[in-house]
């Protein structure tokens, strides 16, 4: 057949185009800070998941390169073979220890965790009940799975029981997974409620908690302080990508889940384990989140103010309940307009639009930085509220 063997992919790249659903690439010229220089132009930044700002503290800049002078660029191998080096195994004690968990296990990222270790939980004779809002890399996860899959409602624990009481009967083993803070919304999964049914029914609960952890709980611990169930949750997922401001996957929970994983997690065992400079930087936000708690309070504190004022504005903030904020404007075209013209008066942040969100639900997601002072959100919420008007949403 005389076929031309790449020509989808220009095809595919200009139907994206025509749709405006590509990516438009900014380029950051400084660190993630909370002011950064992004395409040339000095702006407030309200979009990086670098939460409490610590991808540029000193002391995880210095540990980081610490690690890299002591133990070279990389690490050389695999966890599992030769890759395991004495830092790799202190950031787990470490971590278990902070997550108030028996044990922890570090994954090169959040995406690793998830598309490795969902597999690994369930079998074709099980089944895997999902909150419909799910992160796309746990809905990967279980595509690779066998098992058969269910939905219920966003946080609808009536419809998650009705689940249940079906897979009870007809299934092994029952895995209920959802996202800790929901990172369109920003709001927090019933964890508590979850767990409990979870034990009614005999199922295993796993929590992808990437937007909740060095952002919720007590210091930052995540969704399992929050809720006041540490250790109760079977798999506490996680990143040290967002607060933590570094890059790595992580999970917590049992050493009986961690001796499981380790054995079985293909992303774990057949790529490479994290090189020197991220364990360094990875065990100093760990210290920074026990020894200096003012992060997180400041995060809370701009979050709360932000959060009140563009309420008092007339925004619509959604079901926001953490520094994830939406600012819901309708549609489309007009929450790019309005990203936009926030670029222009240096504010950067990013809209959401359609398939991302529902149609008419399109928006601009604002997210919160310890960073930010007080003028600096003054400045942001004014002009939020110039172009809010001009613009006709409030
Ligand atoms: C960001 C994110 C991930 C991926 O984490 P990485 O460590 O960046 O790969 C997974 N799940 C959720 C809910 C996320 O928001």
């Amino acid at each position: 057949m005389n076929r031309n063997a790449t020509s989808f992919l220009k095809e595919e790249y200009d139907e994206l185009v025509k749709k405006s659903f590509d990516w438009k690439l900014r380029i950051l010229e400084s660190g993630s800070t909370p002011h950064s220089i992004v395409d040339g132009k000095k702006v407030i930044m309200l979009c990086s998941n670098n939460y409490l700002s610590l991808s540029n503290h000193p002391r995880l800049i210095k540990s980081s390169i610490e690690a890299a002078d002591k133990f070279g660029a990389g690490s050389g191998s695999v966890r599992a073979i030769a890759g395991t080096m004495k830092l790799h195994i202190e950031v787990e004690k470490r971590l278990a220890r902070f997550k108030r968990t028996e044990a922890s296990l570090i994954y090169q990222t959040g995406f690793a965790a998830n598309a490795g270790l969902i597999p690994q939980l369930v079998t074709k004779e099980d089944i895997i009940i999902s909150d419909e809002l799910n992160h796309g890399s746990i809905i990967d996860g279980v595509r690779l799975t066998k098992a058969a899959r269910a939905v219920y409602k966003h946080r609808d624990m009536g419809e998650l029981e009705n689940v249940l009481k079906e897979a009870d009967k007809k299934h092994k083993r029952i895995l209920i997974i959802t996202d800790g803070v929901f990172s369109m919304d920003g709001d927090i999964a019933p964890m508590d409620k979850i767990v409990k049914l979870a034990n009614e029914y005999g199922a295993m609960s796993y929590v992808d908690d990437a937007h909740g952890e060095g952002v919720i709980g007590e210091d930052g611990r995540g969704i399992g302080a929050h809720f006041g169930i540490e250790g109760k949750i079977d798999v506490e997922m996680g990143t040290f990508s967002k607060a933590y401001g570094v890059v790595g996957g992580l999970i917590a929970g049992s050493q009986d889940l961690v001796n499981f994983a380790l054995n079985k997690s293909r992303t774990w065992l057949l790529s490479g384990s994290h090189p020197p400079a991220v364990a360094g930087a990875q065990l100093a936000a760990i210290d920074v989140l026990e020894t200096e708690p003012e992060h997180v309070k400041n995060l809370w504190d701009n979050t709360n103010y932000f959060k009140k004022e563009l309420i008092s504005m007339g925004f619509d903030t959604g079901d926001s309940e953490t520094p994830i904020t939406p600012v819901i404007v309708g549609e489309s075209s007009k929450a790019k307009e309005l990203s936009n013209k926030l670029f222009e008066e240096g504010i950067f942040a990013l809209p959401i639009v359609f398939p991302m969100v529902a149609r008419d639900k399109a928006r601009i997601r604002t997210m919160m930085n310890a960073g930010l002072t007080r003028k600096d959100l003054d400045f942001t919420l004014d002009k939020f509220e110039k172009l809010g008007k001009q613009l006709d949403i409030i």
